[in-house]
């Protein structure tokens, strides 16, 4: 059984006194079922800062509840610290006070937390050539199949901005699918 959203404000409470001397600023803090492949995320547009757990992931592992709660009170507190969202050398001191080891959560394939999810497609339409990057490239950059000998301003590349990705289910879960 999944603690209340009740129970996981006290959970909060008992949690920000102990490892932040209360510091951390008020959250709300509520399931959602619609989370298919993170336990846990946090809003910082949302006033109060919202913070969000999967019921899916807690019913399989409960005990990584609080780690995960925690985790996302470590971004409640330094964004409201100094506006930092990362898991840089201060995330992760902190992560260590309150005694948890790593990053990721035992939790499977989840994706990192807070991930930034902007993709961007560099396609060359002489020869369709398609890669994905999670940066926008800092210089120009030309097809490398269509110009071998380093940049080629004949053959660039076109930027597309992935605006929304869907899991479909694993790589495994689509084969069977076609083998039907
Ligand atoms: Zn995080
Ligand atoms: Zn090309």
């Amino acid at each position: 059984m999944l603690p209340s959203e009740t129970d996981l404000q006290l959970l909060f409470a008992e949690l920000n006194n102990f490892y932040f001397n209360g510091d951390v600023p008020v959250c709300r803090i509520r399931y959602n079922g619609r989370f298919s492949n993170s336990a846990g995320r946090i809003t910082y547009s949302e006033k109060p800062l919202l913070i969000e757990l999967s019921p899916k992931h807690f019913q399989k592992h409960p005990e990584a509840l609080r780690e995960t709660l925690l985790h996302e009170m470590i971004h409640a507190w330094l964004f409201d610290l100094n506006g930092d969202t990362g898991h840089g050398p201060a995330f992760r001191a902190k992560m260590k006070e309150c005694g948890m080891t790593s990053i990721y959560h035992d939790l499977g394939n989840v994706t990192p937390y807070n991930e930034s999810i902007k993709r961007y497609i560099l396609r060359c339409e002489k020869c369709t050539l398609e890669l994905l990057r999670k940066r926008l490239p800092a210089a120009a950059m030309s097809c490398g199949r269509c110009s071998k000998r380093g940049y080629d301003p004949r053959f660039p590349l076109t930027v597309f901005e992935v605006l929304e990705t869907r899991e479909i289910g694993t790589t495994a879960g689509k084969a069977a699918f076609r083998g039907r």
